[in-house]
């Protein structure tokens, strides 16, 4: 897999599919992502779709690589 920085790679994580509070590491460089985390300093958020109030799916970027990643699967909180 080659790398391209003005090209980052969009990736695809189902967060319904990951054990403990939702924390997953960046798939391209590593760096934990914690969706509790609203902090921006490790990930910007670039969109949300919501559907009937709940969250559908959030895309973020990671500021380390550049990376856009896609999270899905989320569960309805309440
Ligand atoms: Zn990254």
């Amino acid at each position: 897999m080659k790398q391209s920085q003005s090209n980052p790679q969009m990736f695809t994580i189902d967060l319904s599919k990951i054990e403990g509070k939702g924390d997953f590491p960046c798939p391209s460089c590593g760096v934990t992502i914690s969706p509790e985390d609203e902090s921006d300093s490790v990930y910007s958020i670039l969109e949300t779709k919501v559907h009937d109030e709940t969250l559908e799916e959030l895309v973020i970027q990671c500021n380390k690589c550049g990376s856009k990643i896609r999270l899905t699967g989320f569960l309805p909180q309440n």
